[in-house]
Protein backbone atom coordinates (compact mmCIF):
# COMPACT_ATOMS: atom_id res chain seq x y z
CA UNK A 1 0.00 0.00 0.00
CA UNK A 2 1.62 3.48 -0.83
CA UNK A 3 2.37 5.82 2.33
CA UNK A 4 1.47 8.98 2.94
CA UNK A 5 4.31 11.04 2.75
CA UNK A 6 3.64 13.12 5.56
CA UNK A 7 3.53 10.72 8.25
CA UNK A 8 6.46 10.93 10.73
CA UNK A 9 9.53 8.84 10.41
CA UNK A 10 8.67 4.90 10.79
CA UNK A 11 11.82 3.59 12.78
CA UNK A 12 10.65 -0.01 11.95
CA UNK A 13 10.40 0.64 8.43
CA UNK A 14 12.19 -2.28 6.33
CA UNK A 15 15.10 -0.23 4.53
CA UNK A 16 15.84 0.83 8.33
CA UNK A 17 16.22 -3.09 9.55
CA UNK A 18 18.44 -2.60 6.90
CA UNK A 19 20.53 -0.45 7.61
CA UNK A 20 20.41 -1.81 11.51
CA UNK A 21 21.92 -4.95 9.74
CA UNK A 22 18.51 -6.62 10.69
CA UNK A 23 17.94 -8.09 7.32
CA UNK A 24 20.51 -8.67 4.58
CA UNK A 25 20.68 -6.85 1.12
CA UNK A 26 22.40 -7.25 -1.45
CA UNK A 27 24.89 -4.03 -1.00
CA UNK A 28 26.53 -2.76 -4.53
CA UNK A 29 28.21 0.55 -2.65
CA UNK A 30 28.35 2.42 1.22
CA UNK A 31 30.09 5.06 2.65
CA UNK A 32 28.72 6.77 5.84
CA UNK A 33 26.04 8.60 4.39
CA UNK A 34 24.60 6.66 1.99
CA UNK A 35 23.68 2.63 1.01
CA UNK A 36 22.91 1.18 -2.36
CA UNK A 37 21.49 -2.21 -2.73
CA UNK A 38 19.92 -4.50 -5.53
CA UNK A 39 16.35 -3.97 -5.34
CA UNK A 40 14.45 -7.30 -4.30
CA UNK A 41 11.92 -7.20 -6.87
CA UNK A 42 13.50 -5.69 -10.14
CA UNK A 43 11.76 -4.29 -12.89
CA UNK A 44 15.11 -3.98 -14.86
CA UNK A 45 18.73 -5.65 -15.58
CA UNK A 46 19.81 -3.40 -13.06
CA UNK A 47 17.29 -2.00 -10.11
CA UNK A 48 19.56 -0.27 -7.31
CA UNK A 49 17.81 1.33 -4.75
CA UNK A 50 19.91 4.03 -3.04
CA UNK A 51 19.15 5.48 0.39
CA UNK A 52 20.64 8.38 2.68
CA UNK A 53 21.62 6.74 5.94
CA UNK A 54 19.65 9.49 7.93
CA UNK A 55 15.99 9.26 8.99
CA UNK A 56 13.89 10.76 5.75
CA UNK A 57 11.05 9.63 4.71
CA UNK A 58 10.92 10.90 1.19
CA UNK A 59 12.17 12.69 -0.89
CA UNK A 60 10.12 15.77 0.27
CA UNK A 61 11.02 15.45 3.63
CA UNK A 62 14.94 14.75 2.60
CA UNK A 63 14.66 18.02 0.13
CA UNK A 64 12.79 20.02 3.63
CA UNK A 65 14.94 18.79 6.13
CA UNK A 66 18.64 17.70 5.49
CA UNK A 67 21.02 19.47 4.78
CA UNK A 68 23.18 21.27 2.01
CA UNK A 69 26.07 18.41 2.57
CA UNK A 70 23.60 15.62 2.78
CA UNK A 71 22.12 16.46 -0.10
CA UNK A 72 24.93 17.33 -2.33
CA UNK A 73 26.50 13.78 -1.12
CA UNK A 74 23.74 12.11 -1.92
CA UNK A 75 23.17 13.31 -5.20
CA UNK A 76 27.14 12.56 -5.99
CA UNK A 77 26.58 9.38 -5.32
CA UNK A 78 23.87 8.63 -7.01
CA UNK A 79 25.62 9.96 -10.13
CA UNK A 80 29.23 7.82 -9.38
CA UNK A 81 27.24 4.84 -8.50
CA UNK A 82 25.16 5.06 -12.11
CA UNK A 83 28.73 6.40 -13.68
CA UNK A 84 30.93 2.95 -11.72
CA UNK A 85 27.76 0.55 -12.80
CA UNK A 86 28.66 1.84 -16.94
CA UNK A 87 25.29 3.11 -16.59
CA UNK A 88 26.11 6.68 -18.36
CA UNK A 89 26.39 5.63 -21.61
CA UNK A 90 23.86 3.47 -22.91
CA UNK A 91 22.00 5.48 -20.36
CA UNK A 92 19.54 4.68 -17.59
CA UNK A 93 16.80 6.14 -15.11
CA UNK A 94 16.38 7.80 -12.15
CA UNK A 95 12.93 7.63 -9.78
CA UNK A 96 11.85 8.78 -6.80
CA UNK A 97 8.09 8.15 -5.74
CA UNK A 98 6.30 10.06 -2.93
CA UNK A 99 3.46 9.55 -1.45
CA UNK A 100 -0.15 7.71 -2.29
CA UNK A 101 -0.22 9.21 -5.87
CA UNK A 102 3.54 8.88 -6.23
CA UNK A 103 2.55 5.01 -4.96
CA UNK A 104 5.55 5.22 -2.35
CA UNK A 105 5.46 2.06 -0.63
CA UNK A 106 8.39 1.98 1.76
CA UNK A 107 8.87 5.07 4.00
CA UNK A 108 12.64 5.57 3.94
CA UNK A 109 13.94 8.11 1.04
CA UNK A 110 15.16 5.61 -2.11
CA UNK A 111 15.75 6.53 -5.19
CA UNK A 112 15.24 4.04 -7.73
CA UNK A 113 18.52 3.60 -10.37
CA UNK A 114 17.01 1.45 -13.62
CA UNK A 115 19.05 0.40 -16.15
CA UNK A 116 20.49 -2.51 -18.54
CA UNK A 117 17.97 -2.67 -21.41
CA UNK A 118 15.69 0.67 -23.20
CA UNK A 119 13.60 1.49 -20.79
CA UNK A 120 10.91 2.75 -23.19
CA UNK A 121 8.74 6.04 -22.55
CA UNK A 122 8.09 7.18 -18.84
CA UNK A 123 4.47 6.70 -17.85
CA UNK A 124 2.74 3.80 -19.80
CA UNK A 125 -0.24 6.30 -20.06
CA UNK A 126 -2.00 9.17 -18.91
P1 LIG B 1 8.61 2.26 -3.73
O1 LIG B 1 7.31 1.80 -4.35
O2 LIG B 1 9.24 3.37 -4.50
O3 LIG B 1 8.45 2.56 -2.26
O4 LIG B 1 9.60 1.04 -3.90
C1 LIG B 1 9.96 0.16 -2.88
C2 LIG B 1 10.91 -0.83 -3.48
O5 LIG B 1 11.56 -1.51 -2.43
C3 LIG B 1 10.27 -1.88 -4.38
O6 LIG B 1 10.87 -1.82 -5.68
C4 LIG B 1 10.60 -3.20 -3.67
O7 LIG B 1 10.83 -4.26 -4.56
C5 LIG B 1 11.82 -2.82 -2.86
N1 LIG B 1 12.07 -3.63 -1.67
C6 LIG B 1 11.19 -3.93 -0.68
N2 LIG B 1 11.79 -4.68 0.26
C7 LIG B 1 13.08 -4.85 -0.13
C8 LIG B 1 14.21 -5.53 0.41
N3 LIG B 1 14.14 -6.20 1.58
N4 LIG B 1 15.37 -5.49 -0.27
C9 LIG B 1 15.46 -4.83 -1.44
N5 LIG B 1 14.43 -4.16 -2.01
C10 LIG B 1 13.25 -4.18 -1.37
Amino acid sequence: MPIDATQPYDPDNIFAKILRGEIPNETVYEDEHVLAFKDINPQAPIHVLVIPKGDYVSWDDFSARASDVEIGHFVRKVGEIARDLDLVEPGYRLLANIGGHGHQEVPHLHVHLFGGRPLGPMLARI
